[in-house]
């Protein structure tokens, strides 16, 4: 970290400063310059706390040099990390992992259809909802625990791993029991508590990035997952607020790449959450994987017209099926194969 003094700082405030540095156990370094002296922060493991530094009379500014999230980085871990979910592999270089079910489970017939639909489409995951995390307290709240085992039978009758939201700690064993990866929604992901003993556990994780989250938090939140010792975390982007109301959200599909060039972890698109529209979701998945996802996770429903919820934004089977096909072209030309 870069400590910026002001141009009439004292040399007494100057002083201050570096006697708070040392009190921290690091190393402060004065960088006189000819209009206003600067200190170097030396010795720190990662990123240092500035909250009382910034108070301190003199002050003007501090600059982060080493990020919030290390374990989460490319500096630290230069090799693109591959992620194994049930033998579904995740990562550069590897087919993108396409991830399909509907939004909740609300039967055991209709996860079994929805699960035939997504094998016959060519899907390699189910997800489904058995703890939802709804704007309304009167929306359908999910199946939960009577949920988890449909989607599970559901998954092992098709040999697709699958995928469920964990809202609260106590609900983890549990979800555990019957996933085979874990999803954070992007409400939760700033429960710092929860992410925490995700992070305790074995499992993989999909961390949905937060509404309002930059790119910076979205990774720091990663980092408190593999900070506990867990390091099969997948990202996955699902739209961010904006002032468009046209779209549920705004998909931010630049953050792909950036996510990439930043992180060694595979990241994920849902089209879905991200345009709250049935009608973008087939352009929006083509246009992830054109920009190097490594996955989509889409809903889909055996009849969206009678939804629980989130009906407005899923395909059914026969549309799933069709963009499959695109899905299969535009891999062969990306240079993945069939
Ligand atoms: C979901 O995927 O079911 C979901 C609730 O998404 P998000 O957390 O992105 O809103
Ligand atoms: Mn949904």
């Amino acid at each position: 970290m870069l400590i910026v003094m002001h141009r009439h700082a004292t040399q007494e405030q100057v002083d201050q400063v570096m006697a708070a540095v040392e009190a921290m156990g690091l190393t402060a370094e004065p960088i006189p310059g000819s209009l206003r002296t600067a200190i170097g922060v030396l010795g720190n493991q990662g990123y240092v706390d500035d909250s009382t530094i910034r108070t301190l009379p003199g002050v003007r500014e501090t600059i982060h040099v080493s990020k919030p999230y290390k374990m989460a980085s490319r500096d630290f871990h230069p090799d693109a990390s591959v992620i194994d979910v049930a033998g579904v592999q995740f990562g550069d270089g590897l087919k993108p992992v396409i991830i399909a079910g509907p939004c909740s489970i609300e039967t055991e017939k209709q996860m079994m259809d929805a699960a035939e639909q997504v094998k016959n489409g060519g899907g390699q995951m189910l997800r489904g909802g058995a703890f939802k995390p709804r704007t309304g307290p009167h929306s359908f709240q999910g199946l939960g625990i009577e949920g988890l085992k449909y989607l599970q039978q559901a998954g092992q009758a098709f040999n697709l791993p699958v995928v469920t939201e964990v809202m609260r700690i106590e609900q983890l064993d549990k979800v555990c029991q019957y996933a085979d990866m874990l999803q954070i929604g992007a409400r939760n992901m700033q429960n710092f508590d929860l992410l925490k003993e995700v992070g305790k556990t074995n499992h993989p994780v999909l961390l949905k990035r937060g509404m309002s989250a930059t790119i910076e938090e979205f990774l720091a939140a990663a980092e408190y997952i593999l900070a506990e010792g867990n390091s099969r975390v997948v990202l996955c982007e699902r739209g961010i607020r904006t002032f468009e109301k046209a779209t549920r959200n705004t998909l931010d599909l630049s953050v792909v790449p950036l996510v990439r060039d930043l992180s060694h972890l595979p990241i994920i698109v849902d089209p879905s959450h991200a345009t709250g529209k049935r009608m973008l979701v087939p352009v929006m998945t083509k246009a992830a994987l054109v920009a190097g996802a490594h996955g989509v996770m889409m809903e889909v429903h055996p009849d969206p017209a009678s939804a629980l919820c989130d009906g407005a934004q899923s395909l059914s089977g026969d549309q799933f099926a069709g963009l499959m096909q695109d899905v299969n072209h535009l891999l062969g030309f990306l240079g993945y194969g069939t």
